[in-house]
């Protein structure tokens, strides 16, 4: 029960911390659900890229999507990070945050033309183009504003990331990125297209990778690709591999090995003379949080125990939508050799799905005891919804011995005010 992913959580006198504040305190201030986020879990995050790609020139562009907290995404800006949005509220996000304009990449497959207007305007450093569609939406667009875009061209390379289907990006079969067969032809109409500056070349294979082979493989393919593209005159100088490394949600899962993904980028494609980006998400966010939750009731059913916390599939939709384990830990140390019993944990949203863990072993639970799911920093707060009129969840960052909420949860009156009623239903 002491052995955490990351530092940054830790039990003190049988009380689960945040760095230098009792999880207690912030379930008494705050209420639960609750994430908490620990900047001394985000800086190690970011370290370990730092120390993994010491003397190898690479940018990082933190993908927001991850975590799309300001705070969040301010600490990462401060150690250096820029960032990779997917929507032009991320680049807004990222904007108000402190990210300069000249560190942001704009992925996505479906960047609309206000988007793209709003990408050129702000003047951000590469749009990553996912189709022919969009390298003549984004022409018209930048001949329209008189502004050059700097792009890569996303490359679908048909490499399998071995990971769950529904984060599996880089199969031919995947919605994203350019055939790799049509690369050249994509190219060649880039060069062609008035306000276009064909730079960069992209793939992103999928998320929560924790092999480093298939990365090595599709960095492989693309080195080649390269090659050829530069050897036809395109003039390439920025080559951006996207995210994707994973993070071990249970314990008994190895990390990935960031030495030899490090290698695999340097092996693969550190002789082109490009410039190399990264877009992590998860793994500079997963560990650095967690879901503090308060149990509401212990039912015992005919066939099984049911814990029932007052967070729900809304809160943390991984396990619901992923099938993802997110390990639970109550937030008062159990007792060496406390007896375990199997446990569902389920949230209260109407519908099964709403289950956290199933036949969990779970030291003795009781009602009103707070529990936390570990490794809830990516992922979590950022797929959050308001399902069951449920308020959005609560954000908490601390540092040292300092909290503060960072994301408010909204009042009852707060969750009515986008809503209208129509004249024709009006007393
Ligand atoms: C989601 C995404 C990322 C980040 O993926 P992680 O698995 O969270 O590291 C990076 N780049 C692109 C284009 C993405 O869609």
């Amino acid at each position: 029960m002491t052995c955490f992913p990351v530092p940054g959580f830790h039990y003190v006198q049988g009380r689960l911390h945040a760095e230098g504040v009792a999880l207690e305190a912030i379930a008494a201030a705050v209420g639960t659900p609750t994430y908490v986020y620990t900047t001394e879990g985000l800086t190690a995050a970011w370290r370990a890229y730092a120390d993994a790609f010491a003397g190898q020139d690479v940018d990082i562009c933190y993908a927001l999507k991850a975590n799309s907290n300001l705070a969040v995404i301010r600490t990462l800006a401060t150690l250096g990070a820029g960032g990779d949005v997917v929507s032009v509220g991320e680049m807004r996000r990222a904007l108000a945050a402190g990210i300069p304009a000249g560190k942001i990449v704009f992925s996505g497959v479906g960047k609309t033309k206000a988007e793209l207007a709003a990408a050129l305007t702000a003047g951000i450093h590469q749009i990553n183009v996912e189709s022919l569609p969009e390298l003549d939406a984004l022409s018209a667009v930048a001949v329209e504003l008189g502004i050059d875009a700097p792009i890569a061209i996303r490359i679908n390379p048909d490499v399998d990331a071995e990971t769950h289907g529904k984060i599996n990006t880089g199969r031919k079969e995947d919605k994203f990125g350019i055939d790799f067969a049509h690369a050249g032809e994509a190219y060649a109409r880039a060069l062609s297209l008035p306000g276009l500056k064909p730079l960069g070349i992209a793939v992103h294979i999928g998320s929560q990778l924790l092999k480093t082979t298939p990365f090595r493989r599709a960095f492989g393919k693309l080195a080649g690709l390269v090659r050829e593209l530069k050897a036809s005159g395109v003039p390439l100088s920025r080559i951006d591999l996207g995210g994707g490394l994973g993070v071990p949600y249970k314990s008994e899962d190895a990390a990935p090995d960031y030495h030899a993904y490090a290698r695999a980028i340097a092996e693969t494609v550190g002789d082109l003379g490009c410039r190399v980006t990264l877009e992590p998400g998860r793994s500079l966010v997963a560990a650095a949080g967690l879901l503090l939750t308060r149990t509401i009731f212990v039912k015992d059913g005919l066939h099984r125990r049911f814990l029932i916390v007052d967070a729900a599939m809304n809160d943390l939709v991984r396990p619901a939508m992923y099938e993802a384990w997110h390990s639970v830990v109550p937030v008062a140390e159990p007792a060496a050799g406390a007896p375990l019993t199997e446990a569902d944990i389920v949230g209260p949203v109407c519908e099964t799905g709403d289950t956290f863990a199933r036949l969990r072993p779970m030291p003795p639970v009781a009602p009103g005891d707070l529990l936390a799911f570990l490794t809830a920093g990516a992922y979590g707060a950022a797929m959050s919804s308001t399902y069951n009129s449920r308020p959005l969840v609560a954000e908490v960052l601390v540092s040292g011995d300092r909290f503060e909420t960072v994301r408010r949860r909204p009042s009852f009156e707060d969750s009515l005010t986008l809503e209208a009623m129509p004249d024709w239903l009006s007393p």
